[in-house]
């Protein structure tokens, strides 16, 4: 895990002033960082049944991938809205200026499955709250929630439902 700490890349002031922004592309670009965070990310949900892992766009599309792979399931993207081509569903949910849209195919999750939810960084919860309304609303068996890093002072995990099993890699 040091080793993965260790690439990461701390931006200030991106995308607007005062964030600190861990930007993971150091990370992914790092043969054997990647190697770990596959590893990783695998063990914490190799012996649950997970049939389906959905990425949160953009930045949850590279270790979802990963993971599903690795785990034997299947990847089902969560996008922005009027990305996906098919017939989808939709949630509303509050950012810090506005609203946002998450979506997913109407067909991707079925009430056979068992999910794992990914995204890259939990910092106020608000994205990963809406995927979750999102896929719940398809009633799934189970739905894990896992991000690679967890911003604990944002208390992002009081944004998400009080049954929700989080995991998260690194947390500062
Ligand atoms: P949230 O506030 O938890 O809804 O985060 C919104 C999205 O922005 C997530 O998908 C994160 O990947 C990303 N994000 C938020 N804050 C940061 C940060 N400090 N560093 C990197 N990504 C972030």
């Amino acid at each position: 895990m040091e080793y993965i700490k260790s690439r990461i890349r701390d931006v200030v002031d991106f995308p607007t002033k005062g964030i600190v922004f861990k930007d993971l592309t150091t990370v992914f670009k790092d043969p054997r960082a990647l190697h770990i965070i596959g590893w990783d990310l695998s063990q914490l949900y190799r012996d649950k049944g997970v049939t389906k892992v959905v990425g949160i766009e953009s930045r949850g599309f590279i270790g979802g991938s990963i993971l599903a792979y690795e785990i034997g399931a299947g990847f089902v993207p969560a996008r922005k809205p009027g990305k996906l081509p098919a017939d989808t569903i939709r949630q509303e949910y509050d950012k810090e200026y506005g609203k946002d849209v998450i979506e997913i195919h109407r067909d991707a999750i079925t009430p056979d499955d068992i999910v794992v939810l990914h995204d890259d960084v939990l910092a106020t919860g608000g994205t990963m709250a809406a995927a979750y309304k999102l896929v719940k609303s398809l009633n799934p068996k189970k739905i894990y929630v896992n991000f690679i890093i967890e911003l604990s002072a944002l208390n992002g995990r009081a944004a998400l439902p009080d049954d929700a099993e989080v995991t998260s890699l690194i947390s500062y």
